[in-house]
């Protein structure tokens, strides 16, 4: 077989890829040399803007089984009994850059993308099925508590625990950070959640709330901070390795896919608030029913194209399944795909990694990087109601149910009557005293660096949540001689 010809973007044959053409052997380089400049531009080109938030990710392709009968729940064709639709998913960091070291403390994130038959379907969960917050206004602030100081360049102990001092709901969710699960050893030994209240929605057009479940078939592994260190003093990439790892080995990861379903008109009557992203739905009450399982087993080929570009929104529902009045879901809804429109392009939908494996029919129209033409199938058809035969129609019978939801517009304070304690006691509870004893020295560690006011102003919400998870704090405090 002969090698291809090397050639310009444009597709003319390039004769010389080594040397830059010059006057004379010694002479400057000519303007004329238009491919140096086109490489040297391109370099300059080579990276998009990284996510603000979940920058360090890896990915895999595979296919979701649905197993069980749930058609009394959701009309979704890709999750009835016997459907196997194609995915991808993207696990990721919260807080570090793009460079961070892998096997860090941190939220792991896992974002699924189903590509359906009515369209993409992406759960943008995590590894954790509650949030440090539930009001979204509060997102931003947060964030800039994980990120770095903007004098010292440096993550800040302070700014991290003033602020979860001031906002105590967010200690159910520190409380698994700082737990054994803080630190997965692997992409395929953690669990995911898509953490937000959704809705399924049935062929009666009725509507039930739900939350999303996927258990990891591999089992729990977890690294404590000793060997976490020890793992990034070895390699900064061990979820990269060990993801690629395993597919290319053809060990294929599985996780079991479940639900977990509230009566519509129950919500109303539960004893906490099952749109607070700061909460879970008890288990006792509302048991996790196993319909699936998936399975990646394809690595990206190309992991600009496939990973980096790969754009993942809750916003992308199909019929049969919803969004809630979960706050912080809605404020996603809008932030996700902005994201998107900035670091990647308008028509990042578009791209083979984003782009649905069904007919799209839109009547958006050019913009940056429209390489698609008019999506309508008719270039009469650019604009809408027209008379133009066979273009897109919108359908009715698409719609959702409405959400019957009353009260006065207005700011509710998201505090009042809120239980920030209980959710994170029984999880302090139900930990075996090794559990406990780790929990206690993670909380203290992280500690270190925090004024000793903001870490009583903190300790003093740990009281709360239990006498004895406060007093374990202040016990592994003075182990460290903090
Ligand atoms: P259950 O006893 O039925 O559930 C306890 C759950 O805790 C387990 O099923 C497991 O979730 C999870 N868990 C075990 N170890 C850890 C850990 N180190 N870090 C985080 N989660 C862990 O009781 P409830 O449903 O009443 O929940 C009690 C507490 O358990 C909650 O307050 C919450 O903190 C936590 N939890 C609850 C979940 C839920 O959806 N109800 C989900 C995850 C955690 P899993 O089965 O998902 O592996």
């Amino acid at each position: 077989m002969t090698d291809k010809q090397l050639t310009t973007t444009a597709g003319a044959p390039i004769s010389d890829n080594q040397n830059s053409q010059t006057a004379g052997e010694r002479g400057p380089v000519l303007m004329q040399d238009y491919q140096l400049i086109e490489k040297l531009a391109h370099q300059n080109r080579e990276r998009i803007p990284e996510r603000v938030v979940h920058a360090k990710g890896w990915g895999a392709f595979g296919a979701l089984k649905i197993t069980e009968d749930i058609s009394k729940y959701t009309k979704a064709k890709s999750l009835q009994k016997g459907a196997t639709t194609p995915m991808l998913a993207r696990f990721s960091t919260v807080a570090g850059e793009l460079g961070a070291a892998d096997n860090e403390r941190d939220v792991r994130g896992f974002a699924l993308k189903f590509y359906t038959e009515d369209g993409n379907w992406d759960l943008v969960g995590n590894n954790t099925p509650v949030f440090f917050l539930r009001d979204p206004y509060k997102f931003p602030d947060f964030i800039h508590t994980q990120k770095r100081h903007p004098k010292t360049n440096l993550r800040s102990a302070e700014a991290m625990w003033d602020y979860w001092s001031l906002s105590p709901e967010a200690l159910h969710q520190v409380t698994i950070l700082m737990s054994d699960r803080g630190c997965p050893t692997t992409p395929m030994q953690m669990n995911g959640y898509g953490s937000h209240t959704f809705s399924l929605i049935n062929d009666q057009n009725e509507r039930f709330w739900v939350k999303f479940h996927f258990k990891t078939q591999q089992g729990h592994a977890h690294l404590t901070n000793a060997q976490s260190a020890a793992k990034i003093g070895e390699t900064r990439e061990g979820y990269q390795e060990a993801l690629f790892g395993t597919i290319e080995n053809g060990d294929f990861p599985k996780w079991t896919m479940q639900i977990q379903v509230m009566a519509e008109e129950d919500a109303e009557k539960a004893a906490f608030n099952p749109f607070d992203l700061t909460k879970v739905w008890p288990h006792a009450d509302y048991p996790c029913i196993t319909i699936g399982e998936f399975e990646l087993n394809r690595n990206p080929e190309n992991y600009f194209a496939e990973v980096e570009q790969a754009a993942f929104s809750p916003s992308n529902i199909v019929p049969g399944v919803g969004f809630s009045p979960d706050k912080v879901l809605q404020a996603r809804l809008f932030s996700y795909a902005d994201a998107h429109r900035y670091r990647i392009g308008t028509h990042y939908e578009a791209l083979p990694v984003n782009a649905p494996k069904c007919p799209v029919h839109h009547y958006h129209k050019d913009g940056n990087m429209n390489f698609m033409g008019q999506q309508t199938g008719n270039s009469d058809a650019y604009y809408e109601p027209n008379s133009v035969a066979g273009a897109p129609r919108e359908d009715a019978t698409q719609a959702e149910p409405p959400l019957k939801i009353s009260g006065d517009a207005d700011r509710y304070n998201h505090r009042d009557g809120n239980d920030d304690y209980s959710q994170a006691r029984a999880l302090h509870d139900l930990f075996d005293e090794g559990q406990r004893a780790r929990l206690y020295a993670n909380t203290a560690e992280a500690m270190q660096g925090a004024k000793a006011d903001t870490i009583e102003r903190v300790l003093a919400h740990y009281d709360q949540i239990s006498p004895a998870y406060g007093k374990g704090i202040r016990a592994a405090r003075k182990a460290l001689n903090a």
